[in-house]
């Protein structure tokens, strides 16, 4: 069993590692809460961006995880902190509330006329708003995207999460978006320019090889694949690469300090 107790920093992904959006995982709640009364820092890397950090703070304080808009680095906020760096102040975005409070946040504006495109989770994407999307794609406009995940975990039912209305512009269009969210290098600047750290002190823990795992192992954290989201135990020991993960866990009852 791995020695938890040299971590100081334990970084956290949301769907599929906490909860499934309406419920909390098993084990979730005491896990996080141990690690906050033992000293340990806590935070939340997630590529949920339907709700932004302030909201997705509240979401976890609602289910006996108290949290504050400091301890989350979500895609949303990500994506426009990145446009904002890089003096962007026009995105059409297909995206929700989320997205728009942390657009809005940078001061950062949303038109129907805008040198770049952003997509995230949209339940109300559109005909319409593909087509918006593909008339400023093919006038050059540079597509960006929260996230890559095909599922969305919602209690028991599976929604569908960005990639797969994302490859609809991105067939239509002929144009790769390029990623904000896990595992981009700009989420990677984010994590270390927000928080201090020492990256030998970390572990991240989360439920995706693609996005978690290919993340912390960019981030040289210590990488911990647990088994309650999107990934199955064969698939977590015949990983390779960067997607491999240093320890797999059942479930958050395994770290024990
Ligand atoms: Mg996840």
């Amino acid at each position: 069993m791995m020695d938890f107790k040299r971590f100081k920093t334990f970084m956290f992904d949301l769907d599929g590692t906490i909860w499934k959006w309406t419920e909390l995982l098993p084990y979730a709640q005491k896990c996080v809460n141990d690690l906050t009364k033992k000293g340990k820092k806590v935070y939340f890397v997630t590529n949920v961006a339907v709700l932004s950090r302030k909201d997705l703070a509240g979401k976890l304080t609602k289910f006996g995880i108290p949290a504050t808009e400091e301890q989350i680095i979500s895609s949303g906020y990500t994506a426009a902190k990145y446009f904002d760096e890089k003096g962007i102040d026009k995105v059409y975005a297909i995206a929700e509330r989320g997205v728009l409070e942390e657009l809005n946040k940078c001061d950062v504006n949303t038109s129907e006329k805008a040198n770049h495109v952003l997509y995230s989770v949209d339940r109300n994407f559109t005909f319409w708003k593909l087509k918006r999307a593909y008339d400023l794609i093919a006038d050059g406009a540079a597509l960006y995207t929260t996230g890559m995940n095909k599922y969305w975990s919602v209690g028991d039912e599976i929604y569908p999460a960005e990639a797969p209305f994302l490859k609809a512009i991105e067939e239509m269009t002929g144009q790769k978006a390029i990623v904000l969210g896990k595992p981009s290098d700009y989420m990677k600047k984010r994590v270390f320019e927000d928080i201090l750290l020492f990256p030998e002190d970390v572990l991240f823990i989360g439920d995706s090889l693609k996005t978690d795992m290919v993340f912390a192992n960019k981030c040289n954290f210590c990488s911990a694949l647990v088994l309650t989201g999107s990934t199955t135990a064969e698939e977590a020991k015949n990983a390779k690469g960067q997607e491999k993960p240093r320890t797999i866990l059942r479930t958050l009852r395994d770290i024990v300090l």
